[in-house]
């Protein structure tokens, strides 16, 4: 059984001129100890489909229709006293920045043990040594001393690792990690991405990763949703979908990832033109505007998202 399956899901945001549908219809599942990746640029929904699913959607934004199910429960309409035990004890959330998850007037032992005792049935003592355990799990040295100290006395990667800590601290399964490494510097990216995926190995975790550098997807996830305008436009094992991408769009995205090797020749695709306004979206194929293979059927017919291999879909006409 999946342990979170997305079935349907719109998004909308009602403002004075009308609606905005910010996800169109979105579907995907996650199986326990999968890391699924989700890419696209900024404007696609990344973010928002991670919101709705720790049910953080900034007001008015609201679930229309379709359904967020974790472990079989359906959790998009639970009132928000239930959904806060949810988030925490069964989704974990890391966001990009560290000062979102954390108060910047409590020492992060404060932060950890009010979690650990808020949703697990420990000890204050009990609680702290699990604190101290998680410090050190994610790479926190003399962890012992750390706790007791504020977030502003660590650094931005060793932030991260808090945060981390804070978002395990009551043994979720699922972690949504959204641009987990974007706002730290090169060099500490790598190290959080290992110990991202160490603990997932040790503690059999399941990650949606967001993320917008295709680089860091690739390396991490088991599989990849790209996300276009509020959709899902192509979903597939990540080797495959490095390898064989079955959408324009993610050819677009992938011609733009560096590669080591400054012999191997790849052509970069450049794609013309923004995102456009969710609010007035292109007909036909939604990418059509931008798509250096659009044809005269896109303009008008749009595509869905169909098997175009194994575990593999796609929503591109040229796949018929
Ligand atoms: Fe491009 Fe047409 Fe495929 Fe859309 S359906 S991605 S416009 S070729």
């Amino acid at each position: 059984m999946s342990l979170l399956q997305v079935n349907n899901l719109v998004v909308e945001f009602p403002n004075r001129r009308g609606t905005l549908r910010a996800l169109d219809g979105i579907s995907f599942d996650i199986a326990p100890g999968e890391i699924l990746g989700v890419v696209g640029e900024s404007g696609a929904g990344k973010s928002l489909t991670g919101a709705s699913i720790i049910g953080l959607l900034e007001p008015p934004g609201r679930v229309a229709s379709g359904e967020i199910v974790l472990e079989g429960r359906p959790i998009h309409k639970l009132p928000p006293e239930q959904m806060r035990r949810v988030r925490g004890r069964q989704i974990g959330a890391i966001f990009q920045d560290p000062l979102t998850s954390l108060n910047p007037l409590y020492s992060v032992g404060r932060q950890l043990i009010e979690t650990i005792t808020t949703h697990l049935p420990v000890s204050a003592a009990e609680a702290r040594e699990r604190a101290i355990g998680l410090l050190r799990d994610t790479g926190i040295p003399a962890a012992e001393q750390r706790i007791d100290h504020y977030p502003h006395q660590f650094s931005g990667g060793m932030r991260q690792r808090v945060v981390i800590a804070l978002a395990l601290a009551a043994e979720p399964r699922l972690i949504v990690a959204d641009e987990p490494t974007t706002a730290l510097d090169v060099s500490i990216q790598a190290q959080v991405i290992n110990l991202l995926e160490d603990l997932q190995a040790k503690m059999g975790l399941t990650y949606l990763f967001i993320a917008h550098d295709l680089s860091v997807v690739e390396h991490i996830s088991n599989r990849v949703a790209v996300m276009y305008l509020g959709r899902v436009v192509e979903i597939a094992p990540s080797r495959e979908l490095y390898t064989h991408p079955k959408h324009p769009y993610t050819e677009a995205l992938l011609s733009a990832v560096p590669i080591p090797d400054p012999k191997a020749k790849k052509k970069r695709i450049v794609l013309t033109g923004d995102v456009p306004n969710p609010v007035n979206r292109p007909t036909g194929c939604h990418f059509h505007p931008r798509c250096p293979k659009a044809t005269e059927r896109c303009k008008v017919e749009e595509p869905v998202l169909k098997n175009v291999g194994t575990q593999h879909q796609a929503a591109c006409h040229l796949n018929d």
